[in-house]
């Protein structure tokens, strides 16, 4: 049997092979609060393009003044899960509060989206079942369909007539229930699922939808409330999951939302709920304050809207190919891995903060600089992000001098 010692040096092999990759992923260190401009150790000033600070609330005042505000009056943490005693009045107001922005009957909050849909699975559907996911769906979507026993089907991404495949598949396997769920938005890329066509689609079949709006709720839509409302089939999602992570403060915490028995079982079935601390007071007030601010006004999403559309057409004006689409994921296509990394350091050293992302993350050949335009940056600061991806890019041979 191999000792102790053999185990250590087996992972310090995997750790160099992962090196040797070019795959290894290291963290780079800001020293203060996370926004349009952040500080690295080394005692600069970036701009940062790479953050799900979507509406620029992860550092704002009245964010934060009500955080504060929630650990005077409530206290730091409950330690306890929320069946003990871990739930607090500002538990129940923010699940109302997300329930009707997202125009759903109730909401069950967690400590993150990964427990959401890690936990949103197993609890709902058994053997006699069938879940049919999008093939890029969120690896916590897919860890949580692998804790879970129903029949499972992929069908290739965003592609309808591969969807209804597998929905004639799940139907000739006689599955009683079957669940379709896919990504609102699809981080890597920045794509829109169709949801109205998916919406459609499943209706004939008599199938349920769920969906995963991490990268949507609090800005997409009109008064956006998500995916749902930008693609008109709001109300008529069976399941919302979402995160506190990105656009809604930044802070963590994760979300269900749907019909009340769905709610109602979670509560009663669902592990990460039942096994794992309540939302600390703070974020959960905070969130409250948050959703007051977008429901009173739609002026962030509008200033995301407007920053997306300028930075779009004036990274492509400057000679870049990017993913054509609306959201404020801009992805700059690069297509080469080392090429991704050079273009990434060179622009930090402009004063542009934004990451190379390539194989395993998104397929070979296909790397690339993600670019995540936020309502917390002025137009200065993507004007500056501009003109140092054009510099870095005419540089190293990317675009025409
Ligand atoms: C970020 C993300 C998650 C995880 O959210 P956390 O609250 O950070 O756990 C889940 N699904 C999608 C699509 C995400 O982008």
């Amino acid at each position: 049997m191999a000792n102790t010692q053999a185990f250590y040096a087996h992972l310090n092999s995997e750790l160099q092979s992962i090196r040797e990759a070019g795959l290894y992923k290291s963290e780079r260190v800001i020293t203060g609060p996370q926004g349009a401009v952040v500080h690295t150790q080394d005692g600069r000033e970036v701009i940062n393009l790479c953050a799900n600070n979507y509406l620029g609330l992860s550092s704002h005042p009245k964010v934060i003044e009500a955080a504060h505000e929630a650990l005077r009056s409530h206290g730091y943490g409950l330690s306890s899960v929320r069946f003990i005693c871990g739930t607090q009045n500002l538990h129940k107001t923010l699940e109302q509060r997300l329930a009707r922005f997202l125009g759903t009957e109730d909401t069950i909050l967690y400590a993150a989206a990964f427990d959401a849909n890690g936990g949103l699975f197993e609890p709902l559907l058994g053997e006699q079942d069938a879940i049919i996911s999008d093939e890029l769906n969120h690896a916590s979507i897919i860890d949580g369909i692998r804790l879970c026993k129903a029949k499972r089907f992929r069908y290739k991404h965003n592609d309808m007539a591969d969807l209804e495949r597998c929905l004639q598949e799940a139907q000739a396997a006689g599955a009683r229930f079957t669940l379709v769920f896919t990504d609102g938005v699809f981080s890597m890329d920045g794509t829109i699922a169709q949801l109205d066509k998916i919406r459609e689609i499943t209706d004939r079949y008599g199938a349920l939808l769920g969906i995963d709006e991490c990268h949507a709720s609090g800005f997409l839509g009109k008064t956006g409330r998500g995916t749902h409302e930008y693609r008109n089939v709001f109300g008529k999602i069976d399941i919302i999951t979402g995160t506190l992570g990105k656009a809604l403060g930044g802070a963590s915490g994760g979300f269900t939302s749907g019909r009340k028995e769905v709610i109602e079982l979670l509560r009663q079935r669902s592990r990460p709920y039942l096994f794992s601390n309540t939302v600390a007071p703070s974020i959960v007030g905070a969130s409250i304050a948050v959703l007051d601010l977008l429901e009173g006004s739609t002026d962030l999403r509008d200033k995301l809207e407007a920053n997306t559309a300028y930075f779009r057409e004036a990274i492509q004006a400057a000679g870049f190919e990017i993913k054509p689409g609306t959201h404020p994921i801009v992805p700059i296509m690069v297509y080469d891995a080392v090429m991704a990394q050079k273009l990434s350091a060179r622009i930090l050293e402009l004063g542009i903060y934004a990451v190379g992302f390539f194989f395993p993350v998104v397929p070979r050949g296909q790397a690339r600089i993600r670019v995540q335009v936020s309502a917390g940056h002025e137009r200065e600061h993507l004007e500056k992000a501009v003109a140092a991806f054009a510099q870095a890019g005419r540089e190293l041979g990317l675009i025409k001098a």
